[in-house]
């Protein structure tokens, strides 16, 4: 029991003087917290700031020269096709009642020598596109983030 209430004085007078010690560095410690906070702000804005700089160069990189990976014309090339007709240049001369077989449409041109034909859409056609198509991308996001 005594020893209990001595360590409960002794624990009080601690207290106490834990209390003063603290009463006397609180103003410099705010102080510091406040430096520390300002300082961290700052760190905060000038990664924000290097950021939005990494962001505009990693898009001005990706859109405006926008690299042609392998893969793009593994994937790509030859999955785009134009229907046209075109004239049959055999046909286009020849008599209409010529029994022979037209080597060139194997007779499936109509009356104007007309015939279907399929064009596969060029991968050099295809890049620039892509190209173009990023370039507008780029802008627009531009645009964007100017508003
Ligand atoms: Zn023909």
């Amino acid at each position: 029991m005594t020893e209990g209430r001595e360590d409960k004085a002794a624990q009080a007078h601690r207290l106490r003087e834990i209390n003063k010690q603290f009463k006397r560095l609180a103003p410099a410690s705010h102080a510091a917290m406040r430096e520390g906070y300002q300082a961290l702000e700052l760190k905060v804005e000038q990664l924000e700031q290097q950021l939005a700089t990494a962001r505009q160069d990693i898009l001005r990189e990706v859109l405006i020269e926008p690299s042609i990976h392998p893969s793009m014309k593994a994937g790509c090339a030859g999955e785009f096709t134009i229907d046209i007709q075109v004239v049959c240049p055999e046909c286009w001369n020849r008599e209409w009642d010529d029994d022979e077989a037209c080597q060139f449409c194997n007779n499936q041109s109509d009356e104007h020598s007309l015939v279907d034909n399929t064009v596969v859409v060029p991968w050099d056609t295809q890049k620039e596109i892509f190209k173009m198509m990023s370039r507008f991308k780029y802008q627009a996001l531009q645009e964007s983030n100017e508003q």
